[in-house]
């Protein structure tokens, strides 16, 4: 074998070594969460399992917020909010945060209307709106956050 076949062998090795590694790191997100990050990966067509996702203290009113500039996004919610918020709150709150971290959307305040009723136009609203809402016109909301 010569040195050039050698470090060939090496790079390989090396490789393989970076490819398990980057298989196995797979996010903490906090059980209670995750049925709504499952819900997020099923519209977005792939498993999401790179966003740790978990409950913090949030200051000020905030009750959700997407942190972005490390090594990989970071999803915090804040607790006090999650034990108020209804179904259909939790999983606009999760799609919002993911929209930002995943999908890299930014806040839309507009507003469209459907049918004669008036509604927010994104759950990327910068402000949490009513979770029957949201779940009553989910298939246009999904369609919207996913550009579908
Ligand atoms: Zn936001």
């Amino acid at each position: 074998m010569g040195l050039l076949d050698r470090c060939k062998a090496l790079v390989v090795a090396l490789t393989l070594v970076l490819a398990s590694c980057g298989t196995a790191k797979i996010a903490e997100v906090d059980p209670k969460l995750q049925p709504y990050v499952d819900e997020f990966s099923k519209y977005f067509g792939m498993k999401v399992d790179w966003v740790p996702t978990t409950f913090k203290d949030l200051k000020d009113n905030w009750v959700g917020v997407c942190i972005t500039g490390g090594d990989s996004p970071v999803v915090q919610i804040d607790p006090g909010y999650w034990e108020e918020a209804d179904e259909g709150e939790r999983e606009a709150l999760i799609m919002h945060e993911y929209g930002h971290c995943v999908l890299d959307r930014d806040h839309d305040d507009a507003m469209v209307t459907i049918s004669g009723v008036k509604i927010p136009k994104s759950v990327m609203n910068a402000y949490t709106f009513s979770g029957i809402i949201y779940l009553k016109y989910k298939d246009y909301y999904m369609k919207e956050l996913f550009g579908r």
